[in-house]
């Protein structure tokens, strides 16, 4: 029975594209900015239409091949999340879907990775995401950056900053600009360790919280899904990288896979779609054969650049709110 949604191809792009998730939530894992439900995730492959979503090997044989189809679609995970193991993998199961993972490495190592060590803090810790960027405000003001940061936000024009993600709210890209753009890496943790002090947050007891372990991706990978690579640490602008510091990043990351699953990774997506030429050089040299971007723009200008759209989008097709 066709369930309610788009008549069939009205979804497809007219480019082969993968669909990016990252965040589920349960009873277990927090619900968080982006995240979805099993129900909601079901729902977005009937709405798309299952058929025409490939098992990640036929996509990877097709697109080495150089024989994709328009219609094509296939399903992507990025960062090895846990919540993708315990919620997402089930839907993708009763569907018989084998799908793309993209893991960075460093939390198989022991690292308590910030990037989603803060997003959970994020969203358990306040009522709303605003609620966080309030408090985050806040400390802004008690560190040494408030001066750099309001200077800058004088000529800070959110509507002209991030338009290739229509999705984030004003809000959202002055948290976004000042973090990434004012601050920077270095004074941005500051801030927020202090943070996790102040709220007296434990994080020795999210490991194995929020990563898979070698073993879920070991079965992943024998149930023929495909593990795939997303730098080391995941640095936030890895295009911005020297060259030697990217090999680095990414032989580390091929090199910890291969460790645990016995095989050379050959696929990519790249972290915060950041990536320059020197990435792409590297990535060759490493046996990889086909690799994602995260949006839909640009012209597919090598195999390493598959375009996906973000789950949000297809949300906001479907007319649901994110
Ligand atoms: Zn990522």
């Amino acid at each position: 029975m066709t369930k309610p949604g788009r008549q069939e191809g009205n979804y497809l792009a007219s480019i082969p594209h993968g669909l990016m998730f990252h965040h589920f939530h349960n009873d277990e894992h927090v619900k968080g900015q982006g995240s979805i439900s099993a129900a909601t995730l079901a729902d977005m492959i009937d709405f798309v239409g299952c058929k025409y979503i490939l098992s990640a090997s036929d996509w990877y044989e097709r697109a080495v091949a150089g024989k994709l189809d328009k219609n094509d679609l296939c399903i992507t995970f990025d960062d090895n999340l846990k919540c993708q193991y315990d919620v997402a993998y089930p839907v993708l199961k009763s569907y018989g879907i084998k799908a793309f993972w993209f893991v960075y490495t460093s939390p198989l190592e022991g690292e308590l990775e910030r990037i989603e060590i803060y997003r959970h803090f994020r969203c358990s810790n306040f009522a709303s995401v605003n609620d966080f960027y309030q408090a985050f405000l806040k400390a802004v003001q008690t560190s040494p950056y408030l001066k750099r940061v309001e200077k800058a936000l004088n000529n800070f024009d959110p509507s002209k900053y991030l338009t290739e993600f229509p999705f984030y709210t004003k809000e959202d890209k002055i948290f976004r600009y000042i973090r990434d753009r004012i601050l920077g890496a270095e004074p941005y943790q500051e801030i927020m360790e202090q943070m996790l002090i102040d709220y007296q947050v434990d994080i020795g007891q999210l490991k194995g919280k929020l990563w898979m372990n070698e073993e879920q991706l070991r079965q992943l990978d024998s149930e023929h899904n495909i593990i795939g690579l997303h730098s080391h640490s995941h640095p936030t602008y890895l295009g911005r990288l020297p060259a030697t510091e990217q090999e680095k990043e990414y032989r580390k990351n091929a090199s910890v896979l291969k460790n645990v699953l016995a095989k050379d990774p050959v696929t990519v997506s790249h972290p915060c779609n950041s990536y320059n030429q020197d990435t792409l050089s590297i990535l060759h040299k490493l046996g990889v054969k086909v690799g994602f971007r995260a949006n839909m723009y640009g012209n597919l200008s090598s195999r390493y650049e598959y375009p996906r759209e973000d789950h949000a989008n297809i949300l906001k097709e479907m007319g649901r709110a994110t």
